[in-house]
């Protein structure tokens, strides 16, 4: 009975060597024939470094925002720590400087304009204060452009009446919004103060969407600058600035932000 076993199995190791060797023959005379398709071309990983944390990723994985990218939605919507807001639009403007030594903004000092005055009707009366903030405005484009094309001017933010917010200087430094100014005695208040413009006139309300991006804004800015007091440019230019006017709710604007009453030293009337 073993011998058979035996038998058996060199019987089958012998079909399987001569299976091997007759694969072997074939393979020899039938190389595998090259593949001609062109291999499908792989687009190279474009990366992408994140504005906020400097992480690099993909491309297709990024937020982008304004040409620049950020690796989250919260890196997107913070203050970066150079001073810029990740949701805003940056348009530099030429008119700033560095702020004196040490200086940490502790006011933030609320505007209003609009070019020509009392013309917000549309994208281009924005874009008219953007080219104002960079010494780009056109004097042939209204008789009342012609009389401050030559100003030198900025402020750090402008909300445009439809809820846009663009940035002009970085938090750190110093835009020039307030010009003579005294804060309970402090004088020239750009030192240690953010300049927020709204777009309007002192005729009429603004819109609900730009006191919700100047809610957003704050938060931003607060969380940086614990410190911060509010104040109208009138309220630290008195006689001289009547802006944001008296149709800048300042209850609406302490409710939407929720800062405490106490920062607002000019109190919550409309002024
Ligand atoms: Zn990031
Ligand atoms: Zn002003």
């Amino acid at each position: 009975m073993f011998k058979w076993l035996l038998l058996f199995a060199g019987a089958g190791l012998f079909y399987l060597w001569i299976k091997g060797k007759k694969q072997a023959q074939f393979n020899a005379e039938n190389p595998p024939k090259p593949n001609n398709k062109p291999e499908r071309p792989t687009a190279p990983e474009v990366m992408v470094q994140c504005q906020y944390c400097k992480v690099h990723l993909p491309q297709p994985e990024a937020f982008t925002f304004d040409n620049r990218f950020y690796c989250s939605k919260e890196h997107l919507h913070a203050l970066d720590s150079n001073g810029w807001v990740g949701d805003a639009q940056w348009r530099i403007s030429p008119n700033q400087d560095t702020r004196p030594e040490n200086v940490i903004p502790d006011l933030v000092v609320i505007h209003h304009i609009s070019l020509p005055p009392g013309d917000f009707k549309n994208q281009s009366s924005s874009q008219h204060i953007v080219d104002f903030f960079q010494n780009k405005l056109d004097p042939n484009k209204h008789p009342y452009f012609a009389q401050i094309a030559d100003q030198k001017v900025s402020s750090h933010f402008l909300i445009t009446r439809s809820g846009d917010l663009i940035q002009f200087v970085s938090t750190q430094n110093k835009a020039w919004h307030a010009g003579i100014s005294s804060f309970f005695d402090r004088e020239k208040c750009n030192d240690f103060s953010i300049g927020i413009e709204m777009e309007g006139d002192g005729d009429s309300p603004f819109e609900a969407s730009q006191y919700q991006v100047l809610a957003n804004l704050i938060t931003k800015l607060a969380s940086t600058y614990p410190h911060l007091q509010f104040a109208g440019h009138s309220d630290i230019a008195p006689g001289r600035k009547t802006d944001p006017g008296i149709y800048f709710d300042w209850k609406k604007f302490q409710k939407e932000t929720g800062i405490s009453p106490e920062k607002l030293p000019f109190g919550l009337s409309s002024r």
